[in-house]
């Protein structure tokens, strides 16, 4: 297969202008590659230091370099929105490449869109033992004990996500979780969701496995992993990616399928203040996730799944054991605390003091107790514990478009956020950007700017649970009210 890259003019600066999109007008012919499967380490070094940057603006330049790249809050907003734009002006290359940086339900689901449309991509994901982002599951061993850590189920309720869960299941990747999930009152009343609640699904062997099934078969998109892409940069027509100083590859088109810290980081010097911007906008709230494993049932549960009310160190609780089928012992739960315990309680989460660990640890335990309506000190003692802050769990904010594509900068985010809090918002969004991305490159005689989208939309507040939403499924108390009303 050969890659024709034609030589692109340096870029330079000019507003942008918004129109409405524009439809796809003529097929791609791309040809195919092989799928593999490389970690950073085995990439190809190539040529990104060859270029020369000044040519792409002599002032944007000399400010990068007077300024210290600085990590602050307050320097990555100001060195978002002093940045200028950049904006390619050549044909994009015959055969194109996307980077997708996020390994996520969103960045996969993009690129098995941009396959279905011929387009080739490489997924870049930090994560060390597999794919997923908040579709993570832990392993421990050699207890052999197995945690959904994040994600612990889902719904489909948009019809383009149901055929996704559909797929899934005719390939026996998910399946209907059929224990009793419910919510949960201070002192052990459990009241389940009824029947007629529309199914909960899981992926049969943790929910990291449903990531990394995703892109098995597809030959068009590759996994980087485990990788972080440290700096975009805009050199020659193309975005070259790097890790640390060391080369990730070229690209025609990036997407941002991440948020957070890391994203504002990564977009705070990257000739893309408009996209930089919108995802500024993004509020994401703090929940702390206490793995425990316990020899024995705990005492009075009659539920796999329970969403915790009344309690701030805890929102929900999950038996993964029960839920996975793994039976025997230990019993493995997952915890999550509320998002107001997370932001009371919060610390940086790669460096998190024992102080805190061991006030966290003990006030999740002590939640679980009354929530059971145990006596004081009677939960039996986990054998094992793991705490972990999600520092960027969920969104509580959002813009409600499906994607963001900026297409004079030839980049694009996807995320659970633009939509949502939950799988399907992510899957529909990655779905949204790959399509749009492939109609861009379709469309080259096109003007770019009719490809712009979602780069001024005001975000407004998320409503669900703490640890997202499930559409469809209502609260037992709001059911309960609806129904009263309706027999009044
Ligand atoms: C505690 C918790 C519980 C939840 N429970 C549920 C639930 O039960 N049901 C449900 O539907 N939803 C739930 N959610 C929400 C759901 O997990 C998310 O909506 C969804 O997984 C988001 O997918 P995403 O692809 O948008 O982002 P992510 O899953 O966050 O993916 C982003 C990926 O990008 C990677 N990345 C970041 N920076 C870089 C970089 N510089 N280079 C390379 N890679 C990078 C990250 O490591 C990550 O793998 C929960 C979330 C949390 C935190």
């Amino acid at each position: 297969m050969a890659t024709s890259l034609i030589p692109l003019s340096s870029s330079f600066l000019q507003p942008l202008k918004f129109k409405t999109l524009a439809k796809p007008r003529t097929p791609l012919n791309l040809s195919t590659t092989r799928k593999t499967i490389t970690t950073c380490d085995s990439q190809n070094k190539n040529t990104e230091a060859s270029s020369n940057p000044s040519s792409r603006n002599p002032n944007f330049q000399k400010r990068r370099k007077s300024s210290k790249y600085g990590t602050s809050r307050r320097s990555i907003l100001k060195k978002s929105f002093l940045q200028e734009q950049v904006t390619f002006t050549a044909r994009v290359s015959e055969d194109p490449q996307v980077a997708i940086i996020g390994g996520g339900m969103a960045g996969l689901v993009c690129a098995l869109n941009l396959e279905a449309r011929g387009v080739k991509s490489t997924v870049f994901d930090t994560g060390i033992h597999g794919l997923g982002g908040r579709l993570g599951t832990r392993f421990v061993e050699p207890q052999g004990l197995v945690f959904d850590h994040a994600a612990q189920f889902f719904t489909a309720d948009d019809s383009r996500f149901i055929q996704y869960v559909d797929g899934w299941l005719e390939k026996g990747l998910v399946r209907e979780w059929k224990g009793a999930v419910g919510e949960l009152e201070v002192g052990g009343s459990f009241t389940q969701f009824p029947s007629s609640s529309p199914p909960k699904y899981i992926a049969v062997n943790g929910m990291r496995s449903l990531a990394d099934s995703l892109l098995l078969e597809s030959r068009l998109a590759n996994v980087v992993r485990p990788c972080w892409i440290s700096k975009l940069e805009p050199l020659n027509g193309m975005w070259h990616l790097s890790e640390n100083g060391t080369p990730r590859g070229q690209f025609d088109v990036i997407v941002i399928a991440h948020n957070g810290k890391c994203a504002n980081r990564l977009l705070s010097a990257s000739g893309l203040p408009l996209v930089a911007k919108q995802m500024k906008k993004l509020d994401l709230s703090s929940i702390w996730a206490l793995l425990a494993a316990f020899n024995d049932p705990l005492p009075t549960v009659n539920f796999e799944g329970a969403f915790v009310k009344g309690i701030e160190s805890l929102s929900w609780m999950g038996n993964n054991s029960a839920k996975l089928g793994n039976g025997g012992t230990p019993h493995c739960w997952t915890f999550f605390s509320t998002a107001a315990y997370g932001k009371q309680n919060k610390v940086p989460q790669e460096n998190i003091p024992t102080v805190t660990s061991e006030k966290v640890r003990a006030g999740m335990l002590q939640g679980v107790e009354i929530a059971l309506g145990l006596p004081e000190g009677s939960l039996p003692k986990p054998v094992y514990t793991r705490l972990q802050l999600w520092g960027a769990a969920l969104p509580k904010n959002t813009p409600a478009v499906p994607c963001i594509f900026d297409p004079q900068g030839r980049a694009g985010i996807c995320g659970d956020w633009l939509l949502g809090s939950n799988l399907e918002s992510a899957a529909i969004s990655g779905e949204a950007l790959g399509n749009h991305i492939a109609d861009y490159l379709q469309n080259s005689e096109a003007d770019p700017e009719e490809f712009a989208i979602g780069l001024h939309d005001w975000p407004s507040p998320l409503a669900g649970h703490d640890i997202g939403q499930f559409p469809g499924l209502t609260s037992v108390g709001e059911k309960q009210e609806a129904e009263a009303y309706q027999l009044l």
